[in-house]
């Protein structure tokens, strides 16, 4: 356990894709006053240095946000805040660093909002505080070096009764799918009508399979709405770099499905590496 860092993976297709459903997600919950606790199970170290360290390593951003970056599509309105809060975090211009869904939530963050992150790898943790302490928000922001998956119901349900909830765990361990599918049941009996953000990896592997089954038979038993998104930037057999990812999301914000049809399209022309590029949209109540 542990080995894995986000800091190898940051601005990957996948974090591109998971980021423009926050987004998109959280403003619509920010367009009534009302405050909104906004959690994130598994918050990474927050954000990331795209040009050294473990992220020049692996290159991966490579094939996600750089692309994107410099695609003239990434100046179409859908991905305005997706785009200011990149260049919020790199003032010089140039892209150097990506912001994780801490540092993006952190930056949309209202006044009467609160953020509660979870991370338990001990290093990310401490450099989560320090990158957190940077941004002047401390006193709205809580974090808990603990297991998002068995502590994200002590939070449940959020005084104001309204909440969006961010589980993107790194499924380094087996259990993390069932652990998925646990914590997400224990949280709907508590705050039924919270929007939850589940990202998982698209593998050839039984478990990623049966977790995607395992959320629909969930939101039916709940009878909540539902929202599924994947996008495949590459289908190449036999290859052991990540090629597909997808979110599963409880109680989309209605607005979410249609900015998908309009965004998804062009995430795989821009990201797209061959012709096995693609991507699914699927929702429990066609328009
Ligand atoms: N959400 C982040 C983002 O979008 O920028 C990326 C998170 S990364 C995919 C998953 C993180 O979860 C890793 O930093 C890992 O150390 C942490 N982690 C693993 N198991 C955990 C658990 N049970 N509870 C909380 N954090 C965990």
């Amino acid at each position: 356990m542990f080995s894995y860092r986000h800091a190898f993976h940051a601005g990957n297709h996948a974090d591109v894709l998971k980021h423009v459903v926050l987004i998109h997600s959280m403003q619509y919950l920010q367009e009534k006053d009302a405050a909104v606790m906004f959690v994130d199970t598994h918050a990474g170290a927050g954000i990331y240095s795209l040009r050294d360290g473990y992220a020049a390593i692996s290159q991966e951003c490579q094939g996600g946000i750089d692309r994107l970056w410099a695609s003239p599509e990434f100046d179409e309105p859908d991905f305005k805040s997706y785009r200011e809060a990149i260049s919020h975090f790199n003032p010089k211009g140039a892209l150097d660093a990506y912001p994780g869904s801490p540092f993006i939530m952190s930056h949309l963050l209202r006044p009467q909002d609160r953020l509660r992150l979870f991370e338990l790898h001990p290093s990310d943790t401490g450099i989560l505080e320090t990158n957190i302490a940077s941004l002047g928000k401390r006193s709205q922001i809580d974090i808990r070096q603990q297991d998002g998956f068995v502590f994200l119901k002590s939070l449940l349900p959020p005084p104001s009764r309204r909440g969006l909830i961010l589980m993107d765990p790194s499924y380094e361990l087996k259990s993390d799918y069932r652990a998925v599918e646990a914590s997400v049941r224990e949280a709907l009996d508590r705050f039924a009508t919270g929007t939850y953000l589940i990202w998982y990896p698209v593998l050839q592997r039984s478990e990623s399979n049966q977790l995607v089954k395992r959320l629909r038979a969930l939101s039916k038993e709940f009878e909540r709405p539902w929202l599924r998104a994947e996008l495949r930037i590459a289908h190449l057999v036999g290859e052991r770099r990540l090629q597909a990812s997808g979110v599963w999301v409880i109680n989309p914000v209605w607005t979410l499905a249609p900015f998908l049809e309009r965004t998804l399209p062009i995430l795989q022309r821009v990201l797209g590496e061959d012709a096995g590029a693609t991507f699914d949209l699927e929702t429990s109540s066609p328009a």
